[in-house]
C-alpha cells in the first residue's frame, strides 16, 4: 500500500497531455479548457466612455448654466469639440466628446430655461478611459484556463468567436460484477443494479470529459479482455469498476497485466477506495476503480479528475472552503487518507451526513462536498475549522 501522495505522484507524473486541439463556437465552449494564450485586438474601452445617461462637460463650469450643444447617443461619433459654458446630452456608452473631462449624472441636473444645471457635485469624473480595463495586444487569457461565462465575455469582446480548446479525453465506463444488472431491470436474488456507471457518466460529463459506455462485463477474465479489446483506440482512459480486490473472482489487475498496461499502483492508504489500481500502456490509461458506489465516487473526483485536467494541460483545482465543524469527528484508525462527507448546516458550519460506509450510495445525495481526514489524525475538535472539498 503507497500514500496517497504518492499515489497522486506516479499517477501524474506519467500524465502526458495529449496535445490535440480543436476549435469549437463560444456557445459550446463553456467548460472547455483553452488551448491557446488569447490576446486582445482591442483597447477596452475604445474610447473615452461615457458610464452615465447625463452630461459631458467642463468640472470647471459645473457652477452656472451650461448650453446644450448636442445629443450624442450609444454607437455614434460626436460632432462637435465642446467650449467654455457648453455640455452635451451624452447617454451610458456613448463616446465622450473632446473637451469635456466630466459626465454629469442626468438625476443631478435640471433643466432651466433650455440649460442644464447641476443640482449636486460629485468627485467622480463618470468616464471610462480608453484602455483603462484591456490595452491592445495584452494577453487577456492563458492557455489551461477552463472556460467560465466570464472567460465567455472575455473571448468575445476580443473577437475569438472559434475558440481554441484542447480535445476532451475519451474516458470508457466498464463495470464488472456478475451480480449487476442495468437499472430497467429488476434484480434477482444476489443481483444488485449497477449504478456507478450512470454515477461516474455524469462526473465524467461534469467534470468536461467525454463519457463513453461500454456495458457490463461479468466476473471472467474473457468478458473484461473483450470489452477492452473491442475498444481500444477509441478511449484515452478506461474507468473499470469492481474486480479490484483480493477475492476469488476478482480478475482486474490480472486481465490488466495480460493487455500490456504497467500497473504503478494496486492499493493506496486512501479511505474509501483502497484497492485502486492505475495503469498505462502505449494504448492509454486505465483506472481500476473498487466497486462500492462511493469508492468509485471519492476516487474519480481525487485521482482520475486531476489526471484527465492533466492530459488536456490544466490543472484540476477543487473549489475548496473553510467551515466550522461544530461537533468534531473521532475516528479509531488513521492509517490511511479519510474522506468523510459532509453538508453546510448555515453560518459557515458543517455536520458530518449520515455515513454507513462506502456502498452507501445516499450519503453523497445530502452532501454539499466532503473533509479529508489526514492520515495520523485520530480527533477533530469540536469547533474545529476544516476545509471542505465541494462536489
Ligand atoms: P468489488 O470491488 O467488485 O469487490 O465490489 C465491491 C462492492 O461493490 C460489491 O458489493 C459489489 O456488488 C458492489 N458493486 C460493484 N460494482 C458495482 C456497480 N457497478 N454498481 C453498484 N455496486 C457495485
Ligand atoms: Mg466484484
Amino acid at each position: 500500500m503507497i500514500t496517497f501522495e504518492k499515489a497522486y505522484r506516479l499517477m501524474m507524473r506519467a500524465a502526458a497531455p495529449h496535445g490535440e486541439t480543436e476549435t469549437v463556437s463560444l456557445m459550446e465552449a463553456g467548460g472547455r479548457v483553452l488551448a491557446e494564450d488569447i490576446y486582445s485586438d482591442v483597447d477596452m474601452p475604445p474610447f473615452n466612455k461615457s458610464a452615465m445617461d447625463g452630461y459631458a462637460c467642463r468640472r470647471e463650469d459645473l457652477d452656472s448654466p451650461m448650453q446644450i450643444i448636442e445629443t450624442i447617443p450609444a454607437g455614434h461619433e460626436p460632432e462637435k469639440r465642446l467650449g467654455p459654458g457648453q455640455c452635451a446630452e451624452i447617454m451610458t456608452g456613448a463616446m465622450v466628446p473632446e473637451g469635456a473631462d466630466t459626465v454629469v449624472m442626468v438625476e443631478h441636473t435640471e433643466l432651466r430655461e433650455g440649460k442644464v444645471l447641476v443640482t449636486r457635485k460629485s468627485g467622480k469624473d463618470n468616464i471610462c478611459r480608453l484602455a483603462e480595463d484591456v490595452a491592445r495586444g495584452d494577453r487577456v487569457l492563458e492557455r489551461g484556463t477552463i472556460i467560465s461565462p466570464a472567460e465567455a465575455a472575455v473571448l468575445a469582446a476580443v473577437g475569438t468567436s472559434s475558440v481554441p480548446v484542447a480535445r476532451k479525453p475519451v474516458l470508457g465506463i466498464i463495470p464488472t460484477g456478475s451480480e449487476l444488472v442495468e437499472p430497467d431491470q429488476e434484480p434477482g436474488r444476489a443481483f444488485i443494479r449497477n449504478s456507478n456507471s450512470y454515477q461516474l457518466y455524469l462526473q465524467i460529463e461534469r467534470a468536461g470529459f467525454d463519457p463513453r459506455y461500454f456495458g457490463i462485463a461479468e466476473d471472467s477474465p474473457g468478458a473484461i479482455a473483450s470489452i477492452i479489446e473491442t475498444n481500444t483506440g477509441e478511449v484515452d482512459v478506461y474507468l473499470l469498476s469492481g474486480g479490484v480486490s483480493m477475492g476469488d473472482y476478482d480478475f482486474v489487475p490480472g486481465v490488466l497485466r495480460d493487455k500490456g498496461y504497467r500497473l504503478l499502483f494496486e492499493k493506496v492508504a486512501i479511505k474509501p477506495g483502497k484497492p485502486t489500481v492505475f495503469g498505462e500502456s502505449e494504448n492509454g490509461y486505465v483506472f481500476g476503480l473498487p466497486g462500492n458506489p462511493v469508492s468509485t465516487f471519492v476516487i474519480f473526483e481525487v485521482l482520475v479528475r486531476p489526471f484527465c485536467c492533466a492530459l488536456m494541460g490544466t490543472e484540476y483545482r477543487p473549489r475548496k472552503v473553510r467551515a466550522i465543524l461544530p461537533d468534531g469527528l473521532k475516528r479509531r484508525k488513521s492509517v490511511r487518507l479519510s474522506h468523510i462527507p459532509v453538508r453546510f448546516t448555515g453560518s459557515g458550519s458543517v455536520e458530518i451526513v449520515e455515513y454507513h460506509g462506502s456502498a452507501h450510495i445516499h450519503a453523497y445525495t445530502m452532501a454539499d462536498g466532503f473533509i479529508a481526514v489526514p492520515v495520523g489524525t485520530e480527533l477533530i475538535e469540536e469547533g474545529s475549522p476544516v476545509e471542505v472539498t465541494l462536489v
